[in-house]
């Protein structure tokens, strides 16, 4: 039994520190810059209306 304190970052499959570990909306470890990227490369899908008209 491997007992690690690094876990797999969800998003880049990369060892991640706990103790620096971000976590996603599916209570997965992942680095924070990972996060932002996902948080950024995911459009908006609810208060997204646009009223330009
Ligand atoms: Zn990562």
């Amino acid at each position: 039994m491997i007992t690690s304190r690094f876990q797999m970052c969800a998003i880049c499959l990369e060892p991640i520190d706990l103790c620096t570990a971000e976590t996603d909306d599916e209570g997965r470890a992942v680095h924070e810059e990972c996060y932002l990227m996902k948080m950024k490369g995911n459009p908006p899908t609810e208060n997204s209306e646009e009223t330009s008209q």
